[in-house]
């Protein structure tokens, strides 16, 4: 091979010319056969050659794992892999460092988050990666690492599920089988409470009613007074907060079994391999991450810990100050609550005088709110189901290409072992073709998710303008009146204008509607197309 002088094109954004690439490999094998043959002779073949490439790389260390298995992270805790990060947080790798492996999958194949995380903070601290089977390089010197970065977890991705693709776990009874046994193992007949495995199948018992109850509460209220709630319905058995919240965090209730696997040292750990539709499911996959973002929102520290009291406020999260900041909600001795500007309190609100607050009284704020939103014809631009339904079939269509993708990836990986030097190139081109697209429809599915669940947020808060003083009475009702104006992507910013004079401008999912001039006598709308 001959020799080359000037650092190849990826390298060039990275190295400077005539500076030494101080390079650390690492080799990982999965098994004992393979340490001792063909895996073994390929990685170290691969290593050589780039180093008669690259004649200003120095090999300063070399990492071995034989026989340690990447699958689960494993030597990420006990392997060679493991002390390299630990020594380069303590500084004590040389700078320009290169960190040589074969491939992404090499360094673990618990792939996902975890592994990405570790390959970015290896990137971070100024230690650029080589991918030998690619020929990339990963680096923080690089201009854009978004693409590499998009990149890197595809390949874990792949890496972890091997080359089963999801096509290939068809829902029904046969596919079971399937699965069953190319996991060697059973898949078990236990179930969640609210199914029973009756003659040979999954169905839904006695219990589902109450779990499709939790799926619709579970908007409105926490998992306390949804628990309350159902107690007071008439169910077979009582339920507690927290089985609520476990039953809302399960895969099963849209149909979903997590299978559990052995790994190749045989220890059986939880790969959250997903079988869709295993089990009948209680709600839609869609319904089902719905919810899941709104128990996330509920875990925000923002709204974390609101009592029932400050469901009160019917505006509450919708309502700002001109100055950007967020109000807080204060009680009063005298049982009025006022709206104070956040900044404000901490002396950052530039519309306040100095050392004064801005405070608006919460009940006139919503006084004119309500005259002025009660007039508002939300009911015409709150989506109708069918919108829903073609959007879910887009998405269908959406997610079966996504797993075409996956296969086709899947299959380009499996050749590429196997293949000449020539043919490797194409099929790394391939690669990245592939797992740009997979990524493409990755956003997009992404995408249309978000505007599928904003659409069943709408139709679930659906509110009829007749009931909204109906509401207003009830503190349910005004529950319901707060996520109905969330949904519609609400917003009052509050203008301070002189000592009792303020404006208030109110936009509508992102679009300015009006503003109401509010003075000592009374209030009225700018534009008063409402009015
Ligand atoms: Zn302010």
């Amino acid at each position: 091979m001959s020799v080359k002088n000037t650092l190849p094109r990826a390298f060039a954004d990275v190295f400077q010319n005539g500076e030494t690439i101080n390079v650390y490999s690492y080799i990982r094998f999965s098994s004992k056969a393979q340490s001792l043959g063909f895996g073994e002779v390929r990685q170290l073949e691969q290593l050589n050659r780039f180093f008669e490439q690259y004649p200003l790389a120095r090999q300063v260390e070399r990492y071995e794992d034989l026989g340690v298995s990447a699958f689960k992270g494993k030597n990420l805790k006990s392997g060679q892999l493991a002390k390299f990060v630990e020594r380069i947080k303590s500084k004590e790798i040389l700078p320009n460092a290169l960190l040589l492996v074969e491939s992404f999958d090499r360094i673990s194949r618990m792939g996902g988050y975890d592994a990405l995380e570790l390959i970015i903070s290896i990137i971070q601290s100024d230690c650029s990666i080589y991918t030998l089977f690619d020929n990339r390089l990963y680096s923080k010197r690089k201009k854009d690492s978004s693409v590499d970065i998009s990149l890197i977890q595809n390949i874990l991705e792949r890496a972890n599920d091997e080359s089963k693709s999801k096509s290939e776990r068809i829902s029904d009874a046969k596919a079971r089988n399937l699965t069953k046994g190319e996991n060697g193992g059973i898949i078990t007949k236990r179930c969640p409470f609210w199914i029973s495995f009756t003659d040979g199948k999954f169905v839904l018992n006695e219990h589902a009613k109450a779990v499709k109850r939790m799926t619709e509460l579970c908007f409105e209220m926490g998992f306390q007074s949804i628990s309350k709630e159902l107690n007071k319905e008439d169910h077979p058995k009582k339920y507690t907060d927290s089985t609520v919240g476990k039953v809302l965090h399960k895969h099963a209730i849209y149909g979903s079994f997590l299978a559990m696997k052995n790994d190749e040292n045989g220890n059986r750990t939880i790969v959250n391999k997903e079988i869709k539709n295993y089990y009948p499911s209680v709600i839609s996959e869609s319904e089902f991450h719905r919810i899941s973002e709104k128990l996330k929102e509920r875990q925000d520290p923002k709204l974390a810990g609101r009592k029932a009291e400050e469901f009160k406020n019917i505006l509450r999260g919708l309502v700002f100050c001109k100055c950007g900041s967020t109000f807080r909600y204060h009680a009063q001795k005298n049982y009025y609550v006022d709206l104070v500007c956040h900044a404000s309190t901490v002396g950052q609100c530039k519309y306040a005088m100095p050392g004064k607050g801005i405070r608006h009284r919460y009940a006139r704020i919503e006084e004119i709110f309500l005259a002025y939103q009660s007039l508002i014809p939300f009911h015409k631009i709150i989506v109708k189901n069918e919108d829903i339904k073609a959007l879910e079939k887009e998405h269908q269509e959406i997610a079966g290409q996504i797993i075409i993708k996956e296969k086709a990836l899947a299959n380009n990986f499996s050749i590429l072992e196997k293949s000449s030097d020539s043919a490797q190139k194409y099929i790394t081109n391939r690669i990245d073709e592939v797992s740009q697209e997979l990524d493409n429809l990755k956003t997009d599915e992404h995408k249309l998710n978000l505007k599928i669940s904003s659409m069943h947020l709408a139709t679930k808060s659906d509110v009829n303008v007749m009931e909204v003083y109906r509401l207003l009475i009830t503190e349910k009702g005004r529950i319901r009146i707060n996520n109905f104006l969330h949904s519609q992507k609400i917003k009052i910013v509050i203008t301070p204008v002189k000592k009792k004079f303020f404006s208030l401008d109110i936009y509508h999912d992102d679009k300015h509607i009006d503003t109401i001039e509010v003075t000592p006598d009374g209030y009225f709308a700018r534009r008063g197309l409402h009015i």
